[in-house]
């Protein structure tokens, strides 16, 4: 691998020649990055940090500045933009904005500190991010990302996160998947809960200080758009059922990602896409909504009544040993009665170099493949068995069952409270599932969307991962964006403020909330037989199956025809009970799922036109002889843009081409 500084094209715009999609879209003008930087990749940020303009504090004290989203992303952002001094308004839907979906987070969050002197660095964290995302990121970002990362592990070891340290009080670093190092901080089994913390008491204090207005149980509904610019927000009181308007300089979306529009995910329950979506339908373009990332280590589905699916942490692959079955008939056997040799650990049979810790989309395909060969193992679910065996006895036997304890203890408990099966005697049995979206609204370098004054961090970006995200790298975006970026390049654009005041009275104001309340009025006057909760399950079998972890052309059209069917029929047979003045979970259900099934209807069409396989996203008829993702860089290698193409119209795309200098593209591969 040679070292690249990044001052020299090392491939060129693509073509595309394919058009599966045809007649499901139009195409719209090529997109550029307008503020993407250049030179050096190492100066890039630095010298971006330096031109951008500033605010000074008494003008700060003049901004209003909307964060939609307590999790790491917003949470981060509205600490550090109280604290230099913005008037910042804060929302959440949970009660409290430690409830963010950030705070599942298990595993750890990667830094290139090389505190292990194993060869790690801001370049090796920054190549092994775009190799991992299957070389479909923007390189600048992805540096810049690498770059702040250790200023993360320190703001946070300020703060009093306590993460895991070493015997010697280090500070402790274990591996993820899709690298030879290790750089990844954790916290026991309970990073993001950790790092959550540190984020909140920060954004607390800002509370305290009156810097940060917070907004609890409040669910934003519309993005306010006024004469070219993102003004505010309409949101509605969950528990009084008011629907208010909310007004400022800028609009921050922290808002997470959509991975529960399969229904079954990792997720909280909660997470969705309205704020995203509501965006993208007054003009953000929402860029490659197909890439889903499907996590190998969770719970296998038990049966037909689950709502929810629960991860087992990446980080039990630095120990624990994932295998099958050689033979199928030895598939409903106790596991500990099947000999060593009859046992296939097929990913270090596989990937010998990287073995158990392969990237998530490729650990994630192989045990799908087991599976489907017929050497699945636990329980059937239907006729079929999803499961493979993450098996530690090796790891107890080198380390001792306190040794691993202390490192996995909690997720541990956890697994044997689900299962009621022991895993220090008894392998874990997982599976993978839906847990990640690398897709989201488009940005640029200064994470603004294309509607001016409108900003997106964290998960609800589309812009660091590629086609597949490297374990414990969210984390590290959502408080990269949070602490580091978004103030960073932010105050470019609040230095042309304060704005003229918009009124509550501006038809764009008035326009946004009508249509909030008509909305609200439609759900609860249709009065069919379904609930939401039903076309949620509905849709969520459509999007695994043909939207899941393999996708065909064939697949994906007939998925479009389903979910086109069943968003005719939620429109005229959904049941919302209850009413619109009070707290009412079927109404909020409703409109979560109105969005997610448009969501979904726009992921199959961006899937079927992306004719090739890289990361998560793997169609059937692009792959390699032994059965891996199958880029074509010359058709493809451009972010999908897509801008909302009205209430009947067919989405326009719009192809930003992903170009590098630091990095030269290369089939991957792991083994
Ligand atoms: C089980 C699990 C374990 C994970 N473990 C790891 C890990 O170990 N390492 C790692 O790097 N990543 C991990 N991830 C991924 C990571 O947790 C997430 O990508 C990340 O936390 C997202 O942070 P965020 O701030 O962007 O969004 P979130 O934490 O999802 O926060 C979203 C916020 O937006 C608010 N919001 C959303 N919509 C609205 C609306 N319409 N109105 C008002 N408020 C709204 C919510 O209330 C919430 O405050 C894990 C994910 C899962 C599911």
């Amino acid at each position: 691998m040679a070292f690249l500084d990044g001052t020299t094209l090392t491939n060129k715009p693509s073509a595309q020649v394919s058009d599966d999609a045809h007649g499901y879209y139009t195409l719209g003008e090529p997109l550029v990055d307008p503020v993407a930087p250049t030179g050096p990749i190492k100066d890039r940020w630095i010298n971006r940090k330096f031109e951008n303009r500033l605010v000074n504090p008494a003008n700060r004290r003049k901004l209003d500045v909307i964060i939609v989203g307590t999790g790491l992303a917003g949470g981060a952002a509205a600490a550090t933009m109280g604290e230099a001094g913005y008037n910042v308004k804060s929302f959440c839907y949970q009660d409290s904005p430690r409830r963010a979906h950030s705070i599942a987070a298990q595993g750890g969050i990667n830094a290139a500190k090389n505190y292990k002197e194993d060869g790690d660095s801001i370049h090796r964290l920054f190549y092994d991010t775009v190799k991992g995302g299957d070389y479909r990121a923007r390189e600048s970002n992805v540096y810049r990302l690498a770059e702040v990362s250790a200023n993360i592990i320190d703001q946070c070891v300020a703060q009093g996160v306590p993460f895991a340290r070493e015997y010697g009080g280090l500070l402790d670093n274990r591996s993820f998947g899709g690298v030879q190092v290790s750089r990844t901080f954790y916290a026991r089994g309970q990073t993001g809960q950790q790092l959550l913390i540190g984020a909140y008491q920060a954004m607390e204090r800002q509370v305290a200080e009156g810097t940060v207005e917070q907004f609890t149980r409040h669910e934003m509904l519309e993005l306010i758009v006024a004469d070219g610019r993102a003004r505010g927000i309409i949101a509605r009181d969950m528990v009084t059922g008011e629907v208010e308007t909310h007004l400022a300089d800028a609009v921050v979306l922290a808002s997470g990602g959509y991975g529960n529009v399969f229904f079954l995910s990792t997720n909280a329950m909660g997470s969705n896409v309205t704020a995203a979506w509501r965006a993208h339908r007054k003009g953000a373009y929402m860029a490659n909504p197909c890439y889903t990332q499907i996590h190998p280590t969770c719970i296998p589905v038990s049966g037909e009544h689950q709502s929810k699916l629960t991860l087992m942490s990446e980080s039990l692959r630095n120990d624990g040993r994932i295998w099958v079955p050689k033979r199928a008939e030895d598939c409903d056997k106790d596991p500990r009665q099947i000999a060593e040799e009859d046992r296939d650990y097929y990913l270090e049979r596989i990937y010998p170099s990287f073995g158990n810790l392969v990237p998530r989309d490729i650990a994630s395909r192989a045990a799908k493949y087991m599976c489907d060969e017929g050497r699945g193992v636990g329980p059937l679910v239907g006729d079929f068995r999803r499961g493979v065996y993450l098996d530690f006895a090796d790891a107890i036997g080198r380390l001792g069952r306190d040794a691993v304890a202390a490192k996995y203890g909690n997720l541990f408990d956890m697994y044997a409270r689900i299962t009621g099966e022991d895993p220090y005697e008894t392998p874990m049995r997982i599976y993978p599932a839906v847990h990640y979206v690398m897709g989201g609204l488009w940005v640029d370098y200064h994470l603004q969307s294309n509607i001016t004054g409108l900003f997106v961090t964290g998960e609800a970006n589309f812009s660091d991962h590629g086609a597949n995200r490297l374990g414990a790298s969210a984390l590290m975006q959502g408080l990269a964006d949070g602490y580091f970026v978004l103030p960073n390049t932010i105050r470019e654009y609040l230095a042309d403020g304060p704005f003229e005041t918009v009124p509550e009275t501006h038809p764009a104001v008035v326009e946004a909330r009508t249509s909030v309340e008509e909305r609200i009025a439609k759900f609860l006057s249709i009065n069919g037989t379904r609930s939401a909760d039903s076309y949620h399950k509905e849709l969520g079998h459509i999007m695994w199956e043909y939207c899941g972890m393999e996708r065909t052309e064939e697949g994906l059209r007939k998925a479009i025809d389903m979910i086109r069917e069943l968003k005719a029929d939620f429109w005229t047979n959904l049941k919302v009970l209850g009413s619109a003045d009070n707290l009412n979970q079927s109404l909020e259900k409703a409109g979560r799922v109105a969005d997610f099934i448009e969501l979904g209807e726009l992921m199959c069409i961006d899937a079927l036109n992306r004719r090739e396989s890289c990361g998560g996203h793997f169609r059937a008829e692009s792959q390699t002889e032994d059965g891996e993702a199958l880029r074509h860089d010359e058709e493809f290698a451009y972010v999908a843009a897509w801008e909302f193409g009205g209430e009947d119209g067919p989405p326009v795309l719009h192809k930003e081409d992903l170009l590098y200098t630091a990095i030269e593209m290369k089939q991957r591969s792991y083994k």
